[in-house]
C-alpha cells in the first residue's frame, strides 16, 4: 500500500557510503519493518531503528542518531519542513497507492461547491491531479494553494499548518480533504468558516464537517471555564526541534504571572501525561504540537489549553472566531 521507495532510499545509501544508518518511523508504518529494512541489509548498512515517538517531521531525530553514530537518518512518512539537519537526512513520504475515484463517488452527495480548495496529508499529494480530474468532470472547479512555511507540496497541510487552506478561503466555496482522521478537516472548518468535506481513502468513507463546529466551541469553552479556576498553571514547551516554540512559552509564563497566577515553564521531549502529571499544576498550556491539546486532551487529568484558550481565559480574546493553534518557522527560538 505504501511506496517506500526502496531504489532512491538504495541510491542515497550508496552516495553517502553510510556503514550506520538511523531511521524513524511513525506508529503507522512500524509494522513494515520487515520490507523497510531490505535496502538497507543489502547494501550491509547497519539499521538502528529509532524507536521513540515520531509524529512529523517537526520530530527529527538528527541528534539521537549522530550521538549514536549513525552517518545518515532515514526518515519515513513525513516530507521535510525545511529545519536543516545535522546529517545527511533522506524523507521518504511513504505516499499510499490506492484508488481514490471509488470514494470520492461516494462522497458526491456532499460536494455541492461550484468552487472548491482542495487539500490533502503529504501520503495523499501524489493523487491530487487525479481527483482534480474527476472533481473538475462534476462540474466542480478545483483550486490547490500553497506550499506554505512548513509544507513542501501544493494542497499540503499538516495538522499544525493549513496555511494553504486559509489563503484560499476567499474564493472557495468549501474545501475536499483527502486523508485519514479528523484533526486535519476540523482544523480547515475552523480556521477558513467552511464546509470540509473528509475523504478517507483508506476507509472508503467521507465525513462532512461544518464551518460551525458547535459541539468543538462548546466543548473548548468548558476547557476554558476549568482552566480559569485554576492558580498554578504548567507550560509546556517541546524540545523537538520542529516543536519548539520556547519564546512564546515565556511570554505565555510572563503573562499569566502579571494577571496574578503562578506559572511555570516546563520543557519536555514528548509531552506526555506521565511527564507532567506529577507536579500537580491546576491546568496546563500546551506550547508544543497543536495536536495534543484536542487529540490527547482525554489522556490528562488537568485541563490543557493552546497559547490562544489562554488569552481567552484571561479575558483578552474572545473565543470566536476560535483561533486554530498553528506553528510557524517564525516562532522558532
Ligand atoms: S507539530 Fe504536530 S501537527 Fe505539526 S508536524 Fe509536528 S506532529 Fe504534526
Amino acid at each position: 500500500m505504501y511506496d517506500f521507495e526502496e531504489e532512491r532510499v538504495r541510491e542515497f545509501l550508496r552516495r553517502t557510503g553510510a556503514k550506520r544508518a538511523a531511521v524513524q518511523l511513525p506508529a503507522g508504518l512500524a509494522r513494515f519493518l520487515p520490507g523497510i529494512r531490505r535496502p538497507f541489509d543489502e547494501l550491509g548498512v547497519e539499521m538502528v531503528v529509532l524507536a521513540g515517538t515520531c509524529y512529523g517531521a517537526c520530530d527529527l531525530a538528527d541528534d539521537t542518531a549522530r550521538k549514536l553514530g549513525c552517518e545518515v537518518l532515514v526518515h519515513y512518512g513525513h516530507a521535510d519542513m525545511g529545519l536543516g539537519s545535522a546529517l545527511p537526512t533522506l524523507f521518504v513520504e511513504a505516499r499510499i497507492k490506492v484508488d481514490l475515484v471509488d470514494s470520492l463517488r461516494q462522497a458526491l452527495p456532499a460536494l455541492d461547491f461550484k468552487r472548491a480548495g482542495l487539500v490533502a496529508t503529504v501520503q495523499h499529494v501524489g493523487q491530487l491531479e487525479e481527483v482534480v480530474r474527476f472533481l473538475s468532470a462534476q462540474g466542480i472547479e478545483v483550486v490547490l494553494g500553497g506550499p506554505s512555511s512548513r509544507t513542501r507540496y501544493r494542497g499540503q497541510i499538516l495538522g499544525c499548518d493549513v496555511g494553504c487552506a486559509k489563503a484560499l478561503a476567499p474564493v472557495v466555496d468549501g474545501f475536499v480533504y483527502i486523508g485519514t482522521g479528523d484533526f486535519h478537516p476540523l482544523g480547515v472548518a475552523l480556521a477558513t468558516g467552511k464546509k470540509v468535506v473528509a475523504v478517507n481513502p483508506v476507509s472508503g468513507g467521507f465525513k462532512v464537517f461544518s464551518p460551525r463546529q458547535e459541539e468543538f466551541l462548546k466543548w473548548r469553552k468548558a476547557v476554558v471555564a476549568r482552566a480559569a479556576l485554576g492558580k498554578s498553571f504548567g507550560v509546556i514547551v517541546s524540545t523537538k526541534k520542529g516543536q519548539s516554540r520556547f519564546n512564546l512559552g515565556r511570554n505565555i509564563v510572563k503573562l499569566l504571572r502579571q494577571e496574578g497566577r503562578q506559572a511555570h515553564l516546563l520543557a519536555v521531549d514528548d509531552v506526555s501525561p506521565e511527564a507532567v502529571e506529577n507536579f500537580n499544576f491546576d491546568a496546563l498550556v500546551c506550547v508544543a504540537c497543536p495536536r495534543i491539546p484536542i487529540d490527547d486532551a482525554e489522556r490528562f487529568e488537568r485541563p490543557v489549553l493552546t497559547p490562544f484558550e489562554v488569552l481567552v481565559m484571561l479575558g483578552k480574546a474572545p473565543i470566536e472566531p476560535y483561533q486554530l493553534d498553528e506553528v510557524s518557522l517564525e516562532d522558532r527560538g
